[in-house]
């Protein structure tokens, strides 16, 4: 181990687990139940699963937790395996599924009759309930509890057997029905369920309880440390309980910590499936999402994922973090490795009056400010030209540094302009500028020295590429959607805007999966899915903040 103090309080456990010799090697388990596809709140489970394993020279198995048979399928579990892949993290040859156990977990629970410690009911549902009690009140044995053990063992191998139907009966641990922790009042062990499994098919038709498999599961894997969100602290006495009554050769310990959630995102499997069935959303790999899925589409790098939750840190505390604290991970990972490239995303058009028709000069551009040694492409310049409709303003206040009626602007990599000419249409809008540009100001070779304040970028208009640019918002306009009693009513109508744009021809090149920074304006990618050669599809990553802008626009002015 390094001498670095461990970083949150679970690698100090283990880190302590490992000095003093408790366990020689630490293995983990990552247990997504494939009813869904993974969130952002998973990418922390993750990360932290597979983190300390591979820091200590342990190991990390990947298991389906596919105790639920009718939620889950194989769509989900392919996009498990791939999502997990993709964040950067190999199980190798450790994927496992909770139903690879399905005859060992049987056999854990015929013994658990055998002990004594679990009974057949055959109340309803609906009875079992009632018996339950309250916070406040213990719950009342059921009628069924001391059946012997030979009864026990007759009726739960006919519920195996199939002679039951759903829910007639159900094989309950005989723990405290007064136990102040309702988890321990007689939990389900096993129901029945007369429906087939995305894995083990139409084999079984009792089916074991999450709690009763998790930590099972976990004992038959040899796992050292069982990691899970706080919800589950209430289980703990339930999962030592099964442990405590089988004496397992490997006991693992459960330690539980807080949830990750991220505002302005709703991290529910439930909800999420619910945006896509509804078609709120696009899949669930819409890059509005906050699954992994989503995210990737959305061009969001793993390390930047990786980074976020490291940074984001294990506690005992609920977070609720910052879209801005993602994004942030997000631009660090991408500021120094994207390309810049020029795009206008809302077109106007500059007529260079005094440039001579027909020509085309080939300008320089710098495919990274900081980098030279990333190199450089040609930029097609004309007399036509687009620019961003931002960087004019007919009124302008004083402080304006871009282009206005008579005012002067450098095109970054090419000369000084000036607009000398507004057309308007018939309703007033602004549609086209005359300009004049000066032709000793070109770029790096320019024989005058005139500075003027403002650098814009720019296309040719007769070598630009169309392209649609979908620019994302957050999908709610309430930090925590979570918290409203319908999350429909906090959805952000605006969180999609699909623009058309226009590239420059180097980003006819783009290819799938590079992220670039169109200059002053963000960080964009190729839509994964829907963009192709002929009609380019581009997402928007993320903007640039604002103080990155500004050492943008620092640097594009020393360079000119
Ligand atoms: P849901 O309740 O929406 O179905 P879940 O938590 O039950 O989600 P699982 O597939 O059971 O989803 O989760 C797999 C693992 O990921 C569990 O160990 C769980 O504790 C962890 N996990 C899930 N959500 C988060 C989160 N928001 N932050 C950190 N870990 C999480
Ligand atoms: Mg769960």
């Amino acid at each position: 181990m390094s001498e670095q103090e461990p970083r949150d309080f679970i690698r100090q456990i283990i880190h302590d687990d490992l000095e003093s010799g408790k366990h020689s090697e630490i293995v983990t388990r990552f247990p997504p139940e494939p009813n869904g596809y993974l969130h952002i709140g998973h990418v922390m489970s993750i990360c932290l699963n597979f983190g300390v394993a591979a820091e200590t020279g342990g190991r990390t198995f990947l298991r389906l937790d596919d105790t639920n048979p009718g939620k889950e399928s194989p769509e989900y579990v392919d996009a498990i395996k791939r999502d997990v892949h993709w964040l950067g993290f190999d199980w190798e040859d450790r994927l496992t599924h909770a139903s690879d156990y399905f005859g060992q977990l049987h056999d854990s629970a015929v013994r658990l009759i055998e002990l004594g410690v679990a009974y057949v009911d055959s109340l309803s549902a609906e009875e079992i309930r009632e018996h339950r009690g309250t916070l406040t009140e213990p719950g009342t044995n059921s009628p069924f509890r001391d059946r012997s053990v030979e009864e026990n063992l007759d009726l739960f191998r006919r519920m195996h057997a199939g002679e039951f139907g759903d829910g007639e009966h159900v094989l309950r641990a005989k723990i405290d029905m007064a136990s102040p922790n309702m988890n321990m009042r007689d939990p389900a062990v096993y129901r029945i369920r007369h429906i087939p499994h995305q894995n083990a098919g139409d084999e079984w038709c009792i089916y074991p309880m999450y709690d009763f498999a998790h930590g099972l599961s976990d004992a038959y894997e040899g796992i050292t440390h069982s990691l899970c969100t706080l919800e589950f602290e209430d289980h703990r006495p339930l999962y030592d309980w099964f442990l405590d009554q089988l004496q397992p050769e490997h006991r693992p310990r459960q330690i539980e910590f807080s949830r990750l959630n991220l505002a302005y995102a709703i991290t529910s499997k439930r909800k999420l499936s619910a945006l896509v069935e509804e078609g709120i959303v696009n899949g669930w790999d819409d890059p509005r999402m906050p699954t992994i899925a989503g995210m990737r589409r959305r061009g969001y790098p793993p390390a930047a994922m990786r980074e976020f939750v490291k940074r984001a840190g294990v506690t005992k505390k609920d977070k609720l973090i910052e879209m801005g604290a993602l994004e942030t991970c997000v631009r660090d990972t991408l500021g120094d490795v994207a390309e810049r490239r020029m795009a206008v995303l809302r077109p106007l058009k500059v007529v260079l009056t005094n440039y001579p028709e027909g020509q085309v000069e080939t300008m320089e551009a710098m495919n990274h400010p900081a980098n030279p040694e990333m190199g450089t492409r040609e930029m097609p310049f004309s007399r036509e030209l687009w620019i961003e409709q931002d960087d004019f303003m007919e009124e302008a206040p004083r402080k304006f540094f871009r282009l206005k009626p008579g005012g002067e602007v450098r095109l970054r990599f090419g000369y000084i302009i000036k607009c000398d000419e507004v057309i308007k249409n018939d309703a007033g809008e602004v549609v086209e500028l005359r300009c004049s540009y000066d032709p000793d100001t070109r770029s790096g070779t320019g024989s005058s020295d005139r500075k003027v304040k403002g650098t814009i970028h720019w296309v040719s208009c007769e070598h630009a590429i169309d392209a649609t640019v979908r620019l994302y918002d957050r999908l709610f306009t309430e930090a925590n959607p979570n918290a409203a009693s319908d999350f429909h009513s906090v959805l952000n109508p605006n969180s999609l805007e699909t623009i058309s744009a226009r590239l420059e021809p180097a980003l006819g090149e783009l290819a799938a999966g590079q992220a670039v920074q169109f200059e002053r304006l963000g960080y964009f990618c190729a839509d994964e899915k829907d963009d192709a050669d002929e009609a380019r599809v581009i997402n928007r990553i993320v903007t640039l903040r604002d103080s990155w802008a500004k050492l943008e626009k620092q640097a594009m002015q020393k360079q000119g």
